[in-house]
């Protein structure tokens, strides 16, 4: 998977910014069809004061240039996968990013379980609190691997505000063995990436506790 540029919105206000966010995205579409890429994992944008609907709605419209510009350059091995975001003010909560991968092809999600519970101000505490984001999911969309980012994370009131590692787990939520024996119950088939501080170190913990669990 790839990670596009940070600094993409696909409902900016000036013309000129959402010229940029496409040529980001066509970059990153570019880049992951020489590697092979399975997802070009990007943030979605910001309200900026708006109404969500509003944003939805440039969104959707930004995605529909986005495609018009690949098909003229050429490219057609891409799936875009717009992720889950962590603060209030942007666009990017789990409704809206299915919304998205409902309404195009080439679109598949990331769901970040970390900027999901830190716009949730703590919203994932147990095993069953995630079922709501799967059958969000399974409702719209049908899926063969779910691609997921996890981390511990602090947040303050709009959402996001630093992320920890696995050992900081007694302080920062979520707990990583509820997503896992989630996932192991409903036979979700998962990629997660680890996104903590120490990623070598606690993706193979995260591994060794789904080996535990499993
Ligand atoms: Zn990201």
């Amino acid at each position: 998977s790839m990670h596009a540029p940070y600094y993409i919105n696909l409902c900016a206000k000036e013309e000129s910014k959402l010229d940029k966010s496409i040529g980001h995205l066509i970059a990153a579409a570019r880049a992951g069809e020489w590697m092979g890429a399975y997802r070009l994992v990007f943030h979605p944008g910001a309200y900026l004061n708006r109404k969500p609907e509003k944003a939805m709605e440039i969104s959707k419209n930004t995605v529909n240039r986005l495609f018009e510009e690949l098909e003229a350059e050429g490219i057609e091995e891409f799936t875009f996968a717009p992720e889950t975001t962590g603060k209030r003010t942007q666009l990017g909560n789990v409704g809206e990013v299915v919304e998205l991968c409902a309404t195009f092809d080439h679109f598949e999600p990331t769901i970040d379980f970390a900027h999901v519970h830190a716009r949730g101000r703590g919203f994932l505490n147990k095993k069953e609190d995630y079922n709501c984001i799967f059958s969000t999911i399974e409702d719209q969309l049908d899926i063969d691997i779910l691609h997921c980012h996890f981390t511990t994370i602090e947040y303050g009131k709009g959402g996001e505000v630093k992320h920890h590692t696995l050992d900081e787990s007694d302080e920062y939520g979520p707990d990583i063995h509820d997503l896992l024996s989630n996932l192991i119950d409903n036979g979700w088939n998962a990629n997660i990436i680890c996104e903590t501080p120490l990623r070598d170190v606690d993706s193979l913990k995260m591994k060794k506790i789904y080996e535990e669990l499993k």
